[in-house]
């Protein structure tokens, strides 16, 4: 399995979890290898693919820092690594994307900050929305239709904000938190769930109101955030095992369904109860559980 991540993905001078964690995650990779896993470099996405997304002028300013306010409107702050940054990283989602449905097979980028980004701007430390990006892109080369599946503790709403209007994607959106919340379009289906009890039945409901379409590729949003130990977004009850179910229930729900996966990493924060290598573990359970057989 082919799992996407360069040193360029946290090249920002920007100290944070969403501009250090794909590091952290590779790192375990090498030290403790994952059977069957592959990490391979992606290429950087040219400004055209992430106009896809976006609009030229917040491309733009996040290529050369100004306007000021604009090219930091992620949160992450702006230096000259910004770019290139966010090219790798959401060039390893379009990058899995690909791999997933040309080979019918599940892949992973460990890119993190995507979903909360928005057509004109940033937003909640995301700079670049690469769910969106890599869905457009797998639509323009031909697929006639792209599942996102987004289990991040926050809502999703910048993705559903570009996409709402293209009939060829579907978002099943599963939140413990309001943050980013939106009225769904017919695209897309949000539950926010706020007992612990019912967070893996509404990702079972969810999936299941789909029974019977058919989909190229998902695109798995794989937050940890949910966790009931992360600072930013946890959900007292949801435990690292109900995590681990959540993956085998998505990925063998997808398998079923013939229905090739590419995974990113997604929310997850460290914090005075999440140690880094607690929180690393967390995202460790994504990995196994791609490796469906
Ligand atoms: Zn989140």
């Amino acid at each position: 399995m082919k799992i996407y991540y360069c040193p360029e993905y946290v090249a920002s001078e920007h100290d944070f979890d969403t501009t250090r964690k794909p590091g952290w995650v590779a790192a375990s990779l090498a030290a403790s290898p994952i059977a069957g896993v592959e990490v391979v470099r992606p290429e950087a996405l040219t400004s055209a693919q992430i106009e896809l997304a976006h609009d030229r002028a917040y491309v733009d300013a996040v290529r050369t820092g100004e306007p000021h306010g604009l090219a930091r409107s992620s949160g992450l702050g702006w230096c000259e690594q910004a770019w290139t940054m966010v090219g790798h990283s959401n060039g390893g989602v379009v990058a899995a994307v690909r791999e997933a449905w040309r080979n019918r097979v599940n892949s992973g980028s460990l890119s993190c900050g995507l979903h909360h980004a928005r057509r004109e701007s940033g937003s909640g430390f995301c700079t670049f929305n690469g769910l969106a990006i890599a869905a457009l892109v797998a639509l323009a080369e031909g697929a006639r239709a792209v599942l996102i599946v987004d289990v991040d503790a926050h809502c999703g709403g910048g993705t559903h904000a570009i996409l709402r209007d293209e009939a060829r994607v579907a978002l099943v959106d599963v939140s413990v938190s309001m943050a980013d919340s939106y009225e769904p379009g017919p695209t897309a289906s949000l539950r926010v769930v706020r007992d612990a009890r019912r967070y893996l039945g509404a990702i079972r409901e969810g999936m299941a109101a789909l029974r019977g379409r058919k989909f190229d590729v998902c695109i798995y949003n794989s937050g940890m955030d949910p966790h009931e130990d992360c600072a930013l977004g946890g959900l007292d009850g949801v435990t690292a095992a109900m995590l681990a179910e959540r993956e085998a229930l998505v990925f063998g729900w997808c398998h079923e369904q013939g229905i090739p996966m590419a995974f990113t990493l997604a929310g997850g924060y460290t914090g005075a109860r999440l140690a880094q290598e607690e929180l690393v573990g967390l995202h460790r359970l994504t990995i196994r559980a791609a490796d469906v057989k």
